[in-house]
């Protein structure tokens, strides 16, 4: 496998720099360790921006706004955007090592998913700015001579792009590649988890020709650090974030100085819905992969599972199963189908619900705790995937977002059961409902309050549609045209012929 070639900054420790103006930058208050979830090893030292840093990478994104990229016909900015995907799949190798160092999740699967989406987002998008067209219409004016009025759009400016842990690449490229298409500059601040690969694409915008200052990374923590030094910056015009909720809250507040605006994908505590008749086989692989995949850290994971009364023994026990085959282990093993959770502090908040559904009295199904790894995993945040059933549905553990590989499981008796059930709830991110009844499946999905609905399926969609949550998991609905409204002003212009 390709070592990790991150240029690390010279700043005499060798921390991971900042990327700033196209050049890696050292400084900032003071570094902080980078450790592997699989294992607790330190991966290495990361500079965290103070203001000057901040300000540096702010300065170096408005000075591109007056640059070349803006200008560029759309056509030409979606051949750099595909050279930037292009650039991605050549360090295929260089970009899987880096996420699976920060994040422990298997080669497997972010070989599968987070790679390959990171380059898919730029390729997306910059075929959507191609062929976006915009709204013309030739209108008859009093005088009979006419007018031609349309909307066109501009760049918003100077986009912050603040990303969580869970999918590092995959979500940063989300937001960074229709920002870019738009013909915008971008502030990124990673987690202070997963800083490497949105680093690692600085070398890849370089070299696919994305002009200096187009795409800069400032590094470091959010509260009283980069994250919340970028979101009060008053050279931010815009800020596209996903993470928690509380989160989500905090940013606002800093984006409402300035009025500026704001584009939240957040927390969710998503419901599954399993109905007798449905296909069970299917059922029960798609509830795994949404409960365990990622170690249960996907914010379109269920949380929640409904299940019609005729099957839910048989659901139960099956999904135990399941859960009882996942392995946990080193990254790269072949047998490696479950990872780590991102952190000892994520873990101690997840063992902390574990040992609450157990004093709240819910039947533990399967797991509960941590389970036996090999000593030299032991300092690893391993955690056992974990089913409850029988907890009331006002008990935290069916409330909170846990973020961690488990579920409740209830039964149900009837449709209007489960989906009051399923919407009782503060979140309002996504479901999965799985019947095989075509009446059923609309009607049901015509009452969820969510933004994402799957019937049969979960994680499947086309970038190209809405994405992005009701209630409190977000504002704002970004992928295909709806990315290119947020990144956008419509500005609306008018001509008397
Ligand atoms: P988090 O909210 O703790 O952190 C996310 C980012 O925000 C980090 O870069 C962090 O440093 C920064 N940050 C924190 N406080 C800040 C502040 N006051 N100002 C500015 N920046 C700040 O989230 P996390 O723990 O990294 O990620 C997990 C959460 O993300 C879960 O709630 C999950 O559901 C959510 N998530 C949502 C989606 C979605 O699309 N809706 C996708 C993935 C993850």
């Amino acid at each position: 496998m390709e070592t990790v070639t991150t240029q690390r900054t010279a700043a005499g420790d060798g921390a991971l720099g900042h990327f700033v103006g196209g050049a890696y930058l050292s400084g900032g208050n003071r570094t902080f360790e980078n450790r592997n979830p699989v294992d607790g090893s330190l991966v290495g030292h990361v500079t965290e921006a103070g203001g000057a840093e901040v300000d540096a990478a702010v300065a170096a994104a408005r000075a591109a706004l007056g640059g070349p990229w803006r200008r560029l016909a759309a056509a030409d900015r979606a051949r750099v955007l595909h050279r930037v995907a292009d650039g991605i799949e050549a360090r295929f190798d260089a970009f899987l090592a880096a996420e699976v160092r920060d994040t422990g999740k298997p080669n497997s699967l972010a070989a599968l998913i987070d790679i390959p989406r990171g380059a898919a987002n730029f390729r997306v998008f910059a075929d959507l700015i191609k062929n976006a067209g915009d709204e013309v219409f030739a209108m008859a004016t009093p005088d009979g001579t006419g007018a031609i009025n349309y909307g066109v759009r501009v760049p918003k400016g100077v986009i912050a792009v603040i990303c969580p842990w869970n999918l590092p690449l995959l979500l940063m490229t989300w937001k960074v590649a229709p920002a870019l298409a738009c013909g915008n500059a971008v502030v990124v601040k990673p987690s202070e988890e997963t800083p490497t690969t949105a680093t690692l694409l600085g070398e890849v915008m370089n070299a696919a020709g994305v002009p200096p200052g187009v795409y800069n990374v400032i590094h470091g923590f959010g509260p009283d650090s980069a994250g919340e030094l970028l979101t009060r910056h008053a050279g931010i015009d815009a800020i596209t974030f996903t993470g928690e909720t509380r989160t989500g809250e905090a940013i606002m507040k800093a984006a409402a100085v300035g009025v500026r605006d704001v584009s939240m994908e957040l927390g969710g505590k998503n419901p599954a819905i399993v109905f007798a008749d449905a296909n069970l086989d299917h059922a029960l692989e798609g509830t795994t992969r949404s409960t365990f995949a990622n170690c249960g850290q996907v914010c379109l994971g269920t949380e929640r599972v409904y299940v019609e009364r005729a099957v839910f023994a048989e659901f139960v026990a099956r999904l135990k199963t399941a859960a009882e085959r996942l392995r946990p282990g080193r990254p790269e093993a072949a047998e490696t189908t479950l990872g780590p959770l991102i952190s000892q502090q994520h873990r101690d908040k997840v063992l902390g619900y574990y040992q609450r559904a157990r004093a709240e009295g819910a039947e533990v199904i399967t797991g509960g705790g941590i389970p036996d790894m090999p000593a030299a995993l032991a300092g690893g945040s391993w955690i056992q995937p974990t089913i409850w059933t029988g907890l009331p549905e006002d008990s935290a553990i069916v409330r909170d977002e846990i973020f961690g590989p488990c579920c409740h499981v209830r039964p149900f008796d009837d449709e209007d059961e489960a989906i009051a059930l399923a919407n009782d709830t503060l979140y309002g991110l996504c479901c999965s409902v799985w019947t095989q009844n075509l009446a059923r499946a609309h009607r049901v999905a015509a009452r969820m309050d969510v933004g994402l609905c799957w019937v049969n399926s979960w994680f499947l969609r086309d970038l190209r549609t809405p994405f992005g949550g009701a209630k409190r998991s977000g504002i704002g609905r970004e992928g295909g045209m709806h990315s290119l409204a947020f990144y956008t002003e419509l500005r609306n212009v008018c001509i008397k012929l």
